[in-house]
């Protein structure tokens, strides 16, 4: 439709014009959207998307429950956080006893960076070390100091002095990940030690999401957080992709590794689209970290946000979506590894729960990483209706990541379309 590309065309440049030619859009001819409810997303020209992409809305967009603790909290007070206030307090009542005992003290941010940017400060204030260790392409935000530990977001330059990038768990390529991401993680807080820097910490997500979506076995960070506690660096748990039951296994991602993090930081679903973060830590770290630093945030934790968030953490329990990740989870997971037979492209399809990965390779043998096929499946699967991301060192693995009230039925669709597209290219 001619008229509807002249549209698009308009759309884009307007965007362009304020917000630069860096401004990040998805599609090589974008999409406006309009609205969105559940697990669907309405674009201005009429048509409906399935969401596979979804990170931050995670009850389903627009959730009523969501919607209108917001509207009834921003309507009776939206204050910054220096006064008291019951609902804030409510809400780190609910979200520590959700956590670890050894884990009793929160602070709320807006963002993920804020509360990767605070770990990063009570680390090095607990340790005395300025080193992190972090996995070859992970993402911890956008601040200064957590750009410097997100090689993603540098591809190909060197990493700054106090960083060091160790290879992501993949099971894919190599055996044992776990074992091999401990004596990694070991050298390299010994490398920063030798050269007088010191260890912090290492800060890793526990479905290595920007990685390329690496879950598994089940315990791998076992002998990693061992390593980092011999080392005397701090593990904090980047939650901002596994949190909030995506895993399927529990709340939080960590936990289906059996660890128990010095450092939890939260993000993206904790309010379903209304910004929030927090960084969730034992007390005694937190007071030591208080007594030589300070850390104060106008909008983090105030009443709406409190608000928002005591309402993702009744939806999450009271429609069972935890349950429903590991279930929805598992028969994809299942329909894709069935339609794998058929497609030589696929050279590996992994997850836990709601978080998929399916790696798209040139060559199964040799396993070659084919971003190329991902792009095209990627463009398919949209004319197809479904939206859906790519991650990895190659961007060649499918991110599968819909909101946690996905069905069977839509699970089924993203199958059967999968299927559709990959018959369609030449390689498929
Ligand atoms: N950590 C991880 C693992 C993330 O994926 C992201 C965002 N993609 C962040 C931190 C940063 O969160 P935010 O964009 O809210 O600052």
């Amino acid at each position: 439709d001619p008229r509807a590309a002249t549209a698009i065309g308009q759309a884009v440049e307007r965007r362009l014009r304020s917000f630069g030619a860096g401004s990040v859009l998805f599609y090589q001819e974008p999409i406006e959207m309009v609205r969105a409810e559940g697990v669907w997303l309405h674009a201005a020209d009429g048509r409906h998307y399935l969401d596979v992409y979804n990170n931050v809305p995670s009850v389903g967009h627009c959730h009523p429950r969501v919607v209108e603790a917001v509207r009834r909290q921003v309507g009776t007070l939206n204050i910054h956080t220096r006064y008291l206030n019951a609902v804030v307090d409510a809400y780190a009542e609910r979200l520590l006893a959700t956590l670890p005992a050894a884990i009793d003290n929160l602070v709320l941010t807006c963002t993920g960076s804020e509360a990767n940017d605070l770990a990063l400060r009570v680390a090095r204030a607990a340790t005395g070390g300025q080193g992190f260790v972090v996995t070859r392409t992970a993402y911890h935000g956008n601040t200064a100091a957590v750009t410097d530990i997100s090689p993603a977001s540098r591809p190909g330059r060197p990493l700054a002095p106090h960083v060091r990038a160790v290879a992501p768990p993949d099971l894919y390529r190599a055996p044992d990940p776990g074992a091999r991401l401990a004596a990694a993680v070991a050298e390299a807080a010994a490398d920063l030690k030798q050269r007088g820097l010191g260890f912090a910490g290492f800060i890793a997500d526990s479905v290595f999401s920007s990685d390329g979506v690496h879950v598994d076995p089940v315990g791998l960070l076992g002998p990693v957080v061992e390593a980092v506690r011999a080392a005397s660096g701090l593990f904090i748990a980047d939650e901002v992709q596994p949190g909030f039951g995506r895993t399927g296994a529990a709340l939080w991602g960590f936990a289906r590794h059996g660890v128990v993090p010095d450092i939890v930081t939260l993000g993206k679903p904790m309010g379903n689209g209304f910004p929030m973060g927090g960084m969730a830590l034992n007390a005694d770290l937190l007071a030591a970290f208080n007594a030589e630093d300070k850390y104060f945030n106008t909008f983090g934790g105030n009443p709406v946000a409190a608000a928002a968030g005591l309402a993702v953490l009744d939806v999450i329990r009271d429609e069972g979506l935890i349950d429903n990740a590991r279930a929805v989870g598992d028969h994809l997971l299942q329909g894709l590894r069935e339609i794998a037979n058929a497609h030589v492209a696929i050279g590996d399809v992994r997850g836990a729960g709601l978080f998929i990965g399916l790696e798209l390779v040139a060559d199964r043998e040799a396993r070659t990483p084919a971003p190329a096929i991902a792009t095209a499946v990627i463009e398919g699967l949209r004319r197809e209706g479904i939206l859906i991301g790519a991650a990895g060192p190659h961007g060649s693995t499918l991110k599968i990541r819909p909101p946690l009230c996905f069905s069977r039925d839509n699970a089924d669709r993203v199958v059967e379309a999968c299927d559709t597209v990959l018959r369609g290219l030449p390689v498929g």
